[in-house]
């Protein structure tokens, strides 16, 4: 029997393949299984509507650049990390528009000490 199953909600679990609905369940205090949970549960909650991020979110990175040739985020995921958020301090990458792509860039060579031509 699990100690909690949240059934019913869109989950982004972090390993970059898109957002589906479903379970999760907790037990001992950790997510035990992710997916269709047909097992009772010592309380169940509906989360129909609502998103599951089950893993670690670090919610302030400056991953922006990091992640176009490094897509798993390394070395966070070694920690846990499954979900990041970018776009921190003002700053990003992405959306940009071609007549702002040129501030963006001076931006995180100043910022992030990212070598321009990597940028660009
Ligand atoms: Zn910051």
């Amino acid at each position: 029997m699990y100690d909690l199953v949240l059934k019913g909600g869109r989950i982004y679990d972090g390993s970059g393949m898109p957002s589906f609905n479903g379970d999760v369940a907790v037990a001992g205090g950790e997510i035990v299984e992710i997916g269709r949970i047909t097992g009772s549960a010592k309380k169940t909650l509906n989360v129909d509507g609502l998103a599951l991020a089950p893993g670690f979110i670090d919610p302030h990175t400056h991953l922006d650049a990091q992640l176009f040739w490094d897509p798993l985020g390394t070395s966070s995921c070694f920690h846990g990390v499954t979900s990041v958020v970018v776009g921190n301090c003002g700053l990003s990458l992405a959306p940009a528009k071609p007549e702002d792509r040129e501030a963006v860039i001076k931006s995180f060579v100043r910022v992030e000490a990212i070598n321009r031509r990597v940028l660009e």
